[in-house]
């Protein structure tokens, strides 16, 4: 199947201009509420009809890929479908014309949801108090790290313990998130079958270390079978447990960060919880802690009394707030849909069934790609195409053509040219066969060839590097 995705010399909207007298309700503001004392003389607004916006705005997304377009199973960030009922939920006006500063009397049945997002939560990781604050896994993580910083200050340990320690095959944002907090950063190397080396974590541990961040499953997508080991040497050491809860999607309903020992977890509702991600988001990484950590938590957290739900302030060491008001209130509503539907039932199959396509996809890949590590994978599974002689980043390239959003390339760093591959729950076997065929199909063309892809994108090949170190994002 070839695929040519809409090309179209598309202008920014700055330079758009529409030149009609044609205007559509909305267009015309001169029944504007706002007192003329507080408008504006002039705004430099592009002078463009509703008509084109949408056209503008609908070829963007036609030259673009998206969850709603094909399977995008970019390893780690668990790129599952979006369902529209929970957008539909979330768009609804009880809720979208809410305004933060209403009376807690006012707004119970968004509190309720927060409430009950809260509560679903903290029972799926076996936590015991939670906030849904932060904007993201990484200012989850960050959240987390001040929270623990916190606790290590307040029981006088603070001066002493400056090391966080990770794992190398930790995603980005553990080390960052470790480092902007303040701590030194210690990693780890990791076994032969990709897991935690214990003898390296112990001799790292010590009364110097604060923290200790891990992802279970990692980022191979291999369960840490050691993991209460691992627990009881960092807590020995009088250690914090940081649960990277990226993966969750990995062991949702079957195990929990709870029951393996942690502390501290974050979760990340764009992925597990199939909110939107980045741009379509804003996303949402809510942080759950066990009790000795509760009255660190931001504030407020949503509590309840009989039948009524207030904002909870009862938090003495609390670092703050970290987001504005609630967090990603309309990302807490798609969450708490998604749970409410699925149910403890659904949320566990849908755990088993990304397991299942996972190893489905391995199974169809093993032959032509090496699969380093342990061969039985949980929700996502790293391969190398080393063994083929291509690059990664040259299949991945040559997927574009099929329709394919390729995989995360050259993540964890510890494979050498390797993709991670994520299908979710939200995929077919139809879309796994394709998906498998088109990889193999890739494997088997010549270097120069695969060169030349992709050939039917409106953007052919970039300059990656330069596209990493010159961040240009905003048009002025
Ligand atoms: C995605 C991810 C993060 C960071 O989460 P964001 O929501 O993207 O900020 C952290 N760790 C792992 C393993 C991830 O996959």
């Amino acid at each position: 199947m070839s695929y040519h995705q809409a090309e179209y010399d598309e202008p920014l909207i700055k330079d758009m201009k529409s030149g009609t007298t044609y205007r559509t309700p909305g267009d015309d503001l001169e029944d504007s509420p706002v007192p003329e004392s507080l408008l504006r003389e002039s705004l430099d607004l592009p002078d463009v009809a509703e008509f084109d916006v949408v056209r503008h705005y609908t070829r963007l997304s036609q030259m673009n890929y998206g969850v709603d377009i094909g399977m995008y199973p970019l390893g780690s960030c668990t790129m599952k479908y979006n369902p529209k009922f929970a957008d539909q939920i979330s768009a609804m006006g009880e809720f979208s014309e809410l305004h933060p500063f209403q009376e807690e009397g006012d707004i119970q049945g968004a509190l309720m949801v927060m409430f009950e997002l809260q509560h679903a939560l903290i029972k799926i990781s076996d936590m015991d108090a939670i906030t849904l604050q932060p904007l993201a896994g990484a200012q989850g993580e960050y959240t987390g790290i001040l929270i623990a910083k916190k606790y290590l200050e307040a029981t006088g340990q603070l001066d002493k313990r400056r090391e966080i320690i990770v794992p190398d095959s930790a995603h980005g944002t553990n080390p960052a998130s470790a480092s902007m907090a303040g701590f030194d950063v210690v990693e780890i190397p990791s076994n032969g079958d990709g897991t935690v080396n214990l003898e390296a974590l112990d001799a790292a541990l010590s009364g110097n270390t604060a923290v200790f961040m891990i992802t279970n499953p990692n980022t191979l997508g291999i369960f840490e079978g050691h993991i209460e080991k691992v627990a009881k040497l960092v807590h020995d050491a009088g250690a914090v447990l940081y649960y990277d809860g990226a993966n969750l999607n990995a062991i949702m309903g079957k195990t929990s960060p709870g029951l393996m020992g942690f502390d501290i977890v974050h979760f990340n509702l764009h992925k597990t919880f199939a909110t939107p991600h980045g741009g379509g988001g804003p996303g949402s990484g809510p942080v759950a802690v066990k009790g000795f950590l509760r009255d660190y938590l931001p504030v407020p957290i949503i509590g309840k009394e009989g039948d009524r739900y207030f904002l909870d302030y009862s938090m003495p060491h609390s670092i703050g707030k970290v987001a504005p008001y609630f967090g990603s209130f309309a990302m807490h509503l798609r969450a708490w849909a998604y749970i409410t539907y699925h149910g403890a039932d659904g949320l566990t199959r849908n755990t088993e069934r990304a397991v299942l396509n996972t190893n489905y996809l391995a199974s169809k890949l093993k032959d032509t790609f090496s699969i380093p590590f342990s061969p039985l994978k949980k929700h996502e599974l790293v391969l190398s195409t080393e063994n083929t002689g291509k690059r990664a980043l040259e299949i991945a390239k040559y997927l574009l053509d099929d329709g394919i959003h390729p995989p995360t390339v050259y993540f964890p760093l510890i494979v050498h040219e390797d993709m991670m591959i994520e299908p979710t729950e939200s995929v077919s076997k139809r879309d796994l066969d394709f998906y498998a065929e088109a990889m193999k199909r890739a494997a088997k063309v010549d270097e120069d060839e695969l060169k030349k892809h992709p050939l039917n994108l409106p953007v052919k090949r970039i300059d990656e590097v330069r596209a990493a170190r010159q961040l240009v994002l905003k048009w002025s």
